[in-house]
């Protein structure tokens, strides 16, 4: 018998085997006494391996499905250590709305190794099959994408790097486990900024890596040693806590979001929403055959700057900051926060407008939220119409 991920997200953990305690002990050693001169016992060091954090490890890996779980300092650091797969002259594949730090990472520290790049609108798989080039070694994806929610086919795209010799590598911070499982559609390696869902308080900041194979496993855990971007005991134990109620949370956060899209939809304050629910979004076929649910977060287009400033200063229960995937609500604003290094062009030619804002939706009540959005655009409806009338005179 199988349990449901909410279920594995409680229990995966398990309960300490001397003591009996149901929460897993925090190890705060760096080093490890050995018993014997001359065989060793499975801990020496933390960079190497540390109790808690293999708590977690083993964690995740299970409720990936994968054969190997990593826990890093931070979502960049598991990246970048998967990353570092690669060698000299290799080139890598990657949609164009990744995530800013993954931007920045392949654009201006990994091309300083002789590893070459390639960005494609991985919607259009032609684009992407064409982009292929002899020494391909990753194609990465990221969907729903960030801000704009686009969405790539996870196992043609899979397919199409393995008959190319390439690995796949998807980051599914957006999903997480509960809702998209990118090993079981034949990617090689999942990663997670852990710094979002999976830890949900907004306070700790962590990365997570899973792979498929066991030999792939070895590989990033060589990495993974020596480079040493390793997470700490102690956040490794927040973490553990924040995925048990993962199940819950994201369940409730995301029905709310679907709420809010529809709210935001039939505003006619608001050009435009991104939110993967929708069942004339774009990309909402393939997501529903891929994935289990649409997530907590959306995008939407106010008509400009002004209106968005004045949306923000007068939204109540959103925190305005950068981030997602917490208990409480996040609203941030892409063109100077998530994705102020892009160029106005480059951004606009995203979709990343000076009107959008992007909601990653809490655990507040849902007729709070509402009502919260609702005299925020009531006050963008005044204060605008009021510009109009200045305008004109
Ligand atoms: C935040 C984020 C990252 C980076 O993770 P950090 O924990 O901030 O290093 C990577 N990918 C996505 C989709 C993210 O939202």
């Amino acid at each position: 018998m199988t349990d449901h991920l909410e279920t594995k997200f409680i229990h995966s953990a398990g309960v300490d085997k001397t003591t009996g305690a149901v929460n897993v002990p925090i190890y705060l050693s760096s080093t490890f006494h050995q018993e014997s001169f001359e065989k060793f016992g499975p801990f020496d060091y933390s960079r190497s391996g540390n109790p808690t954090r293999l708590t977690l490890e083993e964690t995740i890996a299970k409720l990936e499905g994968g054969t190997r779980g990593f826990a890093f300092a931070s979502g960049m650091a598991a990246i970048s250590s998967a990353f570092m797969l690669l060698s000299s002259g290799d080139h890598v594949l990657i949609s164009e709305d990744v995530y800013g730090g993954t931007y920045r990472f392949i654009t201006e520290v990994l091309n300083k190794f002789g590893i070459d790049y390639t960005f494609v609108n991985m919607t259009d798989l032609g684009e992407m099959a064409e982009a292929i080039q002899p020494n391909t070694k990753v194609v990465y994806i990221e969907t729903p994408s960030n801000p704009t929610m686009n969405i790539t086919d996870i196992e043609i795209a899979a397919k199409l790097a393995k008959a190319n010799d390439c690995l796949t590598f998807v980051d599914n911070t957006f999903m997480t486990p509960l809702y998209q499982n990118p090993l079981e559609l034949g990617a090689d390696i999942v990663l997670h900024s852990a710094t979002k869902f999976l830890s949900g308080h907004s306070d700790i900041v962590a990365g997570l890596a899973v792979t498929k194979d066991e030999e792939l496993g070895n590989r990033l855990a060589f990495i993974q040693n020596s480079f040493g971007a390793v997470l700490g005991a102690q956040d490794s134990y927040l973490l553990i806590q924040g995925i048990k109620t993962l199940g819950t949370r994201l369940k409730q956060s995301s029905e709310s979001a679907q709420a809010i899209s529809e709210y935001l939809h039939k505003h006619s304050l608001v050009e435009e929403v991104y939110y993967p629910g929708f069942t004339f979004h774009p990309g909402h076929p393939i997501h529903v055959r891929q994935a289990k649910g649409f997530g907590a977060v959306l995008s939407f287009r106010l008509l400009s700057k002004e209106a968005a400033k004045i949306f923000t200063e007068n939204l109540r229960i959103p925190v305005f900051a950068v981030s997602l995937g917490a208990v409480e609500s996040i609203l941030s604003y892409p063109a100077t926060m998530s994705h102020a290094a892009m160029p106005k062009e480059e951004r606009e030619k995203r979709g990343i407008t000076d009107g959008l804002l992007r909601l990653s939706v809490g655990l507040e009540h849902l007729d709070d939220l509402l009502a919260d959005i609702k005299q925020a655009l009531h006050k963008v409806r005044q204060e605008t119409g009021e510009l109009d009338f200045l305008n004109q005179r």
